[in-house]
């Protein structure tokens, strides 16, 4: 057994035995992948983040989202500094580490050879370009849309006909699986719960660093399991909310944790006086699907995600400041990342405007080497007078 098949299915173990059902289930789906691809010898995609789940649970192949499987690999640290190894091997030092660490997964033989990438232009241009070359190196198919740059009618008609067209074209090599109606009303009931989700985190804010471990329940809507698992996860909040009451300082954090360090959110927790409340990419997106344009709802929910646009990306989190009454904004960039961090001076600007104290942490979520935490402290310490003695 590999140590990272060890180390996952002693984390379903661990969850389990705490009573946290919605991690146990979430990490086993995922232990299931893995023992599938490596030790049952299952073909599969290797796919970036936004390419819509429901699309591919509607085919009899397994399905790799490259930044989650990285993502775990970087946070049960299954290499030590993943990103000079990388490099060694060859991968570009500009690149982002979340495609490193992907990489190092199967130049080590820790995942066999996909047997194809499948990639969106959106988000980033790091993500679809390291699956074109990685797919020409592995001699495999690279399936490719590239995602119109605005939203409108015409434009989210002709991506809802890629999208189709990329359905046809998988079909041509793997068998179908589900029907289009259970992957429907899957995807609509996990909607539902999310909503619900909502509307408890609103009232009591719950423990941030479960909303970080399953946002990318986003890849996972059209499957059963992910309802399940959403269920569970709304009564544990539930059961949460109603011993808690306290007056709190509630801070909104904008890009991902570092993933090998994610008690750092207690530790800042602790020493500022304040509650991370909420976080940006726990969003689904809310939009239901119908059997009959399936394929424009997907188009629909890629091109009103936050991301999509910085004027998305500003709605959402204003939005977020004022239900939820946040005093402060923190930004962790992530290094090499092209994406997020060139929207900093616009957000930093915004958030001057309003009066909100904001403060930006640099650093590699991925690799342990590049993140100074102790200048991130003193950084923090700064934000912190801020927020506590602002006129
Ligand atoms: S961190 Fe940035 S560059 Fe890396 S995968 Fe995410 S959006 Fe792309």
């Amino acid at each position: 057994m590999s140590s990272f098949i060890s180390k996952l299915d002693l984390a379903v173990r661990y969850h389990e035995s705490i009573g946290e059902q919605h991690m146990a289930n979430y990490l086993r789906n995922q232990l299931d992948v893995l023992r599938n691809i490596t030790e049952h010898k299952k073909d599969y995609l290797v796919t970036s983040y936004y390419v819509p789940g429901e699309l591919l649970e509607l085919l009899d192949v397994e399905v790799v989202y490259m930044e989650r499987l990285a993502g775990l690999a970087a946070a049960w640290r299954i290499f030590d500094k993943p990103v000079f190894r990388a490099t060694t091997k060859g991968f570009s030092a500009c690149s982002c580490s979340y495609q490193a660490i992907f990489d190092l997964l199967i130049e080590d033989e820790v995942i066999p050879k996909p047997v194809g990438f499948v990639a969106l232009s959106y988000t980033c241009n790091d993500a679809w370009m390291y699956c074109k070359t990685a797919a020409e190196k592995h001699s495999v198919p690279f399936y490719f849309i590239n995602v119109p740059k605005t939203s409108d009618n015409d434009h989210q008609k002709h991506f809802a006909k890629q999208l189709e067209e990329l359905y046809h074209q998988l079909k041509i090599s793997f068998p179908a699986k589900t029907s289009m109606e259970d992957v429907v009303t899957a995807s609509n009931e996990a909607q539902e719960i999310k909503s619900q989700i909502d509307t408890v985190r609103l009232k009591t804010p719950g423990n941030i660093i479960d909303f970080f471990k399953l946002f990318p329940l986003y890849n996972d809507l059209g499957k059963k399991s992910t309802v399940e698992i959403l269920k569970h996860f709304k009564s544990k909040l539930e059961s949460n909310a109603s011993k808690s009451s306290e007056d709190i300082t509630g801070i909104l954090w904008l890009g991902v944790l570092p993933l090998y360090r994610n008690s750092i959110i207690l530790d800042i927790e602790k020493k500022l006086g304040c509650k991370i409340v909420c976080e940006e990419m726990f969003d689904f997106g809310n939009i239901k699907l119908t059997r009959n344009i399936f394929f424009e709802n997907l188009a629909q929910r890629i091109m009103c995600s936050r991301f999509f646009s910085f004027e998305n990306r500003i709605e959402a989190m204003f939005k977020s400041i004022r239900d939820f009454g946040v005093k402060g904004i923190i930004h962790f960039s992530q290094r090499n990342c092209m994406f997020l961090p060139p929207m900093v001076p616009l957000i930093r600007k915004k958030a001057e405007e309003e009066k909100i104290p904001f403060v930006e942490i640099n650093g590699d979520v991925v690799d342990p080497d590049y993140f100074d935490e102790e200048r991130a402290w003193n950084q923090l310490e700064f934000f912190y007078e801020q927020i506590h003695w602002r006129p």
